[in-house]
């Protein structure tokens, strides 16, 4: 992949026609390296009270930073006429969402357009797609599998994009993918997967840790005043050249072998944060039951419960594939610290 499609900056939502201008202008001083300019003009939002995006005018201010700094620019589609107005427009790339990329139809849908314009001449020259919003690596698969078709020999070409569920990484599902199509450029988006600007710089670093292919980054000029994802998104300034500069000239991939340990190593991370999360949650409700045992005067050792949850955990446990010794010293753990909690 030329290092011009290895990275998409630009901020979530077209707000103006001065915000995404200064916004471009302002990337395109403090990147030292090609990049795609993109903002979303559709936005799928949650609540139909915030901001919805600016549609079609949206994309006129996109054609004009196109035009005034010859930066090829990218939007979000969700629907066939999203596509027909983007390509009209002169948008260069697209994507397809998160929340667009869990229903096969409306990607069947998008596709179709796509490869009805790109037969026209009117195409896109390339379309990325994200990974739907539940983590289900083999609809993602079969997305990718559907654009291809789509585009098949017009030159078109398909990226996948990592973005996480929710504010997770998944990192297990994006493995997955990455090993059953080692052919199709994957790239990251810190932005969408923390939802959190602090923890972009962080997430940046496993690009060349699991020898992924680029990422697409949430930039904005004023990021406290975004009219959508505020949080995720950071200023030009931010995203220094510092930052950026070691993948301008692609660092000699690590060996295979040890972008899969790494690979496997931000799965087995994510997994003890989530195992953490589950131990914390069950003190919580631990707490609570030891507030009401208090008001009901009952004692916090409750020896047959006890015993019933052990045999409870024995058996799942087991069906699992843990050893029957282990389940004991783990529920005896937590026992303890649970019983801590509630006196
Ligand atoms: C976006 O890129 O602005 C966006 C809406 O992303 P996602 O589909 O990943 O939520
Ligand atoms: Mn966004």
């Amino acid at each position: 992949m030329v290092s011009g499609e290895r990275f998409l900056l630009g901020p979530c939502s077209a707000e103006s026609r001065e915000q995404v201008i200064e916004t471009a202008q302002a990337l395109r001083d403090v990147c030292g390296f090609p990049f795609i300019f993109r903002a979303g003009v559709w936005k799928p939002r949650t609540s139909p009270h915030t901001f919805q995006g600016a549609g079609e005018a949206g994309l006129e201010w996109l054609a004009e930073v196109k035009r005034t700094f010859g930066i090829p620019v990218a939007t979000e589609v969700a629907t066939p006429e999203h596509v027909e107005a983007a390509m009209k427009a002169g948008i260069d790339y697209v994507w397809i969402g998160a929340r667009t990329s869990a229903n096969p139809l409306a990607v069947q849908a998008i596709c179709e357009r796509i490869s009805g314009l790109v037969v026209s001449g009117l195409g896109a020259s390339g379309v990325f797609i994200k990974n739907p919003v539940n983590a289900d690596a083999e609809l993602w698969l079969g997305n990718i599998e559907r654009i291809e078709k789509a585009v098949y020999g017009v030159g078109c070409k398909v990226y996948a994009i990592h973005r996480g569920c929710g504010h997770k990484p998944c990192w297990s599902m994006a493995h997955k993918v990455r090993l059953a199509r080692p052919d199709i450029p994957m790239l990251l988006d810190p932005s969408h997967m923390s939802g959190d600007a602090a923890q972009v710089p962080e997430l940046i670093k496993k690009i060349e840790e699991l020898g992924l292919d680029g990422a697409m980054i949430e930039v904005h000029n004023k990021p406290a005043e975004a009219l959508s994802d505020a949080k995720q998104q950071i200023s030009p300034a931010d995203l220094t050249a510092a930052l950026l500069d070691r993948f301008t000239v692609r660092p000699a991939s690590p060996v295979r072998s040890e972008t899969e340990l790494n690979w496997l190593r931000a799965e087995i991370d994510e997994l003890d944060d989530t195992l953490w999360e589950t131990i914390a949650a069950r003190m919580d409700v631990s707490r609570r039951i030891g507030a009401w045992k208090k008001a009901h005067g009952v004692a916090p050792l409750q020896p047959e419960r006890y015993r019933i949850i052990g045999e409870r955990l024995a058996v799942s446990g087991e069906r699992l594939g843990l050893s029957k010794t282990f389940i004991d010293h783990i529920w005896e753990l937590i026992h303890e610290e649970s019983l801590r909690q509630q006196v």
